[in-house]
């Protein structure tokens, strides 16, 4: 399914669990770990600052809370009634094709959203958003933030986030970007709100020859904050988001996340956490992404090949993730003639042991992600594909 939270995000590697259990064996003063950690992530990630906190949504919480408030205790204090402080911001303009299930977060801080552009159906039928639209809805005092959701698809429509930020800035409003599930490519962590660098995952998909456009470097697009999810592609802790980007905003966000009794004080993260994502992001930098894309290719192919020639079935390498990441997938489309119809294959492959949780595409295809398996666990999948479709 790939790296999906509810079905718990990703596997920890060994030296992650390994920094998480040795945390646990020392007392800290929290706020002296959290910003040693945030200090070594900003380094790591081409930032120049970090937090640490729950989630991703966590993270949207907390960032939109600090460019409301900045650094006024009295603003903090008023939250989730930002309303209640005279001239304090309350609205954050988004996309209206960029609207998504995660956004309660956002508006869980007492802001309203400005929304611009198409919905995504319109979007769908060609329609895109103008720049003037979203110039127009920034050019109000009383805005927080600009929301982007970056990946192939949900950009679709939308105004390039280099744009954005360029129109943002102008009026002096931060740009915040919903990163949660943009690894791979790891170099997002530098290239939306840091100061860019090489791009590891381009080079390794073009070093195996599945994207020979691919750039050896990412520049630093200039968000005010970007947001990853720490249990997907970083294998984190589950329950770690990172913020990246200004130190303003992250010093403003520090002051008012846990273990500080204001808006973050429930989204805490422990030592145990502090220390498995410093552990997870030092990991997820040193991986062989060369192999790790012929893998994902590899297990592409082999689910293709076990139900390829199948009466009604049909399968292809398919292309961005269902997040819009630069990475392949299988295509396994249901017809008349199949053995079983779509959704009646998906309770199969839920109710078998191992059980198998694969995207829905569409009304007569299944999505089958490689990011999430382990090797030989592609060979697990095709099998039973085929076992329910022969
Ligand atoms: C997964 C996801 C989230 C939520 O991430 P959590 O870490 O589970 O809170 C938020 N936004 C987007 C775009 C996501 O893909």
């Amino acid at each position: 399914m790939g790296t999906a939270t509810r079905v718990s995000g990703s596997l920890m590697p060994d030296v992650v669990r390994d920094a998480m259990q040795r945390a646990s064996r020392a007392y800290v003063q929290l706020d002296e770990l959290q910003a040693a950690v945030g200090r070594r992530i900003a380094e790591l990630t081409r930032n120049d600052a970090a937090y640490v906190c729950s989630s991703a949504t966590a993270g949207l919480v907390l960032a939109t809370a600090a460019c409301i408030t900045g650094d006024d205790p009295e603003a903090m204090a008023s939250l989730p009634r930002p309303d209640r402080v005279p001239g304090l911001p309350t609205r954050v303009v988004i996309h209206r094709c960029q609207r998504f299930a995660y956004d309660f977060s956002i508006r869980s801080v007492g802001v309203e959203f400005v929304e611009v552009g198409p919905s995504r159906a319109e979007v769908n039928l060609g329609e895109t958003t103008r720049a003037e639209e979203l110039r127009a809805a920034i050019d109000d005092d009383g805005v927080a933030a600009v929301m982007y959701l970056p990946g192939a698809t949900s950009e679709l429509g939308a105004v390039p986030l280099s744009e954005v930020i360029k129109i943002a800035h102008a009026r002096g409003v931060p740009v915040i970007v919903d990163a949660a599930s943009q690894i791979p490519p790891i170099e997002n962590l530098w290239h939306f709100s840091g100061h860019g660098g090489p791009a590891p995952w381009a080079r390794a998909q073009k070093a195996i020859g599945v994207r020979p456009d691919a750039p050896d470097d990412v520049v630093g697009l200039g968000a005010d904050l970007a947001i990853f999810s720490g249990g997907k592609g970083l294998c984190g802790p589950a329950s770690t988001g990172l913020i990246l980007g200004r130190r303003d905003l992250i010093d403003a966000i520090a002051r008012q996340g846990n273990p500080r009794p204001l808006i973050g004080r429930p989204m805490k993260v422990g030592k145990e956490e502090l220390c498995g994502i410093v552990a997870a992001v030092e990991w997820s930098l040193g991986r062989d992404f060369e192999a790790l894309a012929r893998q994902y290719e590899d297990d592409v192919r082999i689910v293709l090949k076990a139900v390829r020639g199948l009466k009604g079935v049909t399968a292809s390498r398919s292309w961005p993730s269902e997040a819009g990441q630069p990475m392949p997938r299988a295509l396994v489309r249901i017809f008349d003639g199949a053995r079983v119809d779509r959704d009646t294959l998906l309770k199969r492959l839920d109710a078998g042991r191992p059980r198998i949780e694969v995207w829905p595409s569409g009304a007569d295809g299944i999505h089958v992600n490689p990011q999430t398996l382990e090797p030989g666990e592609a060979t697990i999948v095709g099998d039973a594909l085929r076992r329910h479709l022969a």
